[in-house]
């Protein structure tokens, strides 16, 4: 079973919101989740976890040896073992479908200033990223990396076919969705979709998404490998 470790002082921040929903309801039968709470291998009567930071300056530092103490007490195994961190690679659907597809994931949840860099070398962590933002604590990334996962994992979502055509997975943004009321504050839903020619609909969203993703995103259109590259945008006029 695809199972996700989580390091973290706040072990009652899990499972949180991945306890609900669809992942919430797989949640023992598709995926496992356990925490380990690192202030369980602090060594002192304070139970610390930080201390200082070395040269100075403001905040404090996740000590290594604690956390190093914390990661030694999971079995080994060949999950990958990652570090939420904004300094981290920026993750991608494509990385998210491949953890998706192996046995789940150690995950390091920073606080403070961060982790001391040692116990990042020493430990070969991968540093993962979910923006160019700075959140509190690595718990809500945690969260993000995980549920972005467990939806991918068979028999976790309603349907097996709704992860293949949304935003990115063929590197292109997903097109627009409309349900009814067929008007909505003078609004119609456009015609094709209603139309029943599902030839003329699959043309009409494959369109719909390469100019989503050309006007919001031109960092993946040009991505995109040749030939999936439409040569001249048909509804742009540079
Ligand atoms: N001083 C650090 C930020 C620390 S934020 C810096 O400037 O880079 C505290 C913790 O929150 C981090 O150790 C990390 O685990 C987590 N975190 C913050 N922003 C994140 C992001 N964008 N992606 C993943 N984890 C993040």
């Amino acid at each position: 079973m695809w199972r996700a470790s989580v390091l973290t002082i706040f072990p009652e921040m899990f499972p949180g919101p991945l306890g609900a929903s669809l992942a919430g309801k797989a949640l023992g039968t598709k995926w496992a989740l356990d925490t380990i709470d690192i202030r369980d291998h602090a060594t002192d009567k304070h139970r610390t976890v930080d201390d200082t930071p070395a040269g100075g300056g403001p905040g404090m530092v996740m000590k290594p040896d604690v956390l190093a103490r914390a990661l030694d007490s999971i079995p080994k195994d060949d999950r990958p073992r990652l570090l939420m961190s904004p300094r981290g690679a920026s993750l991608t659907q494509a990385r998210v479908a491949a953890l998706a597809q192996g046995g789940g994931a150690v995950i390091v949840c920073g606080r403070f200033e961060g982790v001391d860099e040692r116990v990042i070398a020493a430990r070969q962590l991968e540093e993962i990223s979910i923006g160019d933002f700075v959140l509190s604590g690595g718990e809500i990334a945690a969260m993000a990396l995980i549920d972005s996962c467990v939806r991918l994992i068979p028999g976790v979502m309603g349907k097996p076919a709704s992860g293949v055509e949304e935003s990115f997975a063929s590197g292109l943004l997903e097109y627009p969705h409309y349900t009814r009321p067929q008007l909505f504050e003078g609004l119609a839903i456009p015609e094709i979709l209603t139309s029943g020619d599902h030839a003329k609909v699959a043309r009409w969203r494959a369109e719909q998404s390469e100019k989503l993703t050309r006007e919001r995103r031109p960092d993946l259109a040009a991505q995109r490998p040749r030939g999936e590259n439409p040569a001249k945008p048909r509804d742009s006029k540079g």
